[in-house]
């Protein structure tokens, strides 16, 4: 872990004024490898952190163009495509992660939105649910697929609001925000579109992930990576939220993987996925999940927020 107070000094354009809090002290966080694209790749970077809000962020000069999630860039730096068979096989686990997390929030009846919304699994999951689905990404490569299958396609949020202003119940934002420009920007663009106590659901990874403790050489190089300019935990996303004028209802730590995939890290020093062992049973996911969904060291956020009455 590098000390915040041995590099005070930076390039001022790879660190501008933080667009959540307007401060432009920055704490160095990590400097050296930052995960570029699929992993196994790298480029040498520092991420700091915001003396003000807390957030963090990765060098301006290290980070993917915003333009990358317009064409196919930024998914095959990702090692993926618009290809929507493979985009379903990586994004519907992650649908039904969100899908519990929401509970007991039902959509049946409501006007939602995706924003951020990729191929649409997670609109695919609440089909047939919602009374209008509206379909936000700016990936052309899915509008096709998107709009064959009924819903209300958008490029921009900005795009959306023209004609969904005021009208959505509950808008998703799943593993968006950590890409953006200016995530306070980005979460009040959202709160346009919703009616008055309207809900948004946001998600991001965590960086409280006991990994982050556990292994402080070795998994921030993986952790931090060219396509994440942002990188949050509870109290930072909890702070851009309510000065983007959202109330946050509740934050909800949501880990994905078993114990396994823990225990490898640690002994391997790198990812290994859902590889099982054969000592770790489905119980033993089940505490491991539950003590680090309830201490905050997760490997995912989701906070559930509420525009103003
Ligand atoms: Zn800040």
């Amino acid at each position: 872990m590098a000390d915040p107070e041995e590099a005070i000094e930076f390039d001022p354009s790879d660190f501008p004024a933080c667009p959540i809090c307007g401060t432009d002290r920055w704490l160095l966080k990590h400097s050296g490898p930052v995960r570029d694209g699929a992993y196994g790749r790298s480029v040498s970077s520092s991420i700091r952190s915001c003396a003000g809000c807390g957030v963090e962020r990765l060098a301006e000069g290290a980070c993917l163009e915003s333009v990358a999630y317009r064409e196919d860039t930024y998914r095959r730096h990702v090692g993926q495509d618009h290809d929507i068979g493979r985009h379903y096989a990586s994004h519907d686990e992650l649908a039904l992660f969100t899908l519990q997390t929401i509970w007991p929030t039902s959509l049946r009846g409501k006007r939602v939105a995706d924003v951020g919304c990729g191929g649409g699994s997670l609109l695919d999951h609440m089909r047939g649910l919602p009374e209008q689905i509206v379909a936000v990404d700016p990936a052309e490569g899915f509008a096709q697929s998107l709009i064959s299958r009924g819903y209300r396609w958008f490029p921009t949020v900005g795009k959306a609001a023209e004609e969904f202003a005021g009208q959505i119940d509950v808008a998703f934002a799943i593993q968006v925000i950590k890409h953006v420009d200016d995530p306070r920007e980005f979460l009040d663009s959202i709160r346009s579109l919703l009616k008055p106590d309207g809900q948004c659901v946001v998600s991001t990874p965590n960086r409280a992930d006991i990994l982050m403790e556990l292994l402080p050489d070795a998994f921030p190089a993986f952790f931090y990576r060219t396509q994440h300019r942002w990188a949050f935990d509870a109290d930072s996303l909890s702070a851009c939220a309510r000065a983007a004028g959202f109330h946050v209802d509740s934050v909800r730590h949501v880990h994905r993987y078993g114990m396994a995939n823990s225990l490898l890290w640690l002994r391997d020093k790198k990812p290994s996925g859902r590889s099982s062992l054969e000592a770790i049973d489905g119980s033993a996911d089940a505490l491991w999940r539950m003590w680090l969904e309830s201490t905050g060291r997760a490997d995912n956020l989701y906070l559930i927020l509420r525009a103003p009455s």
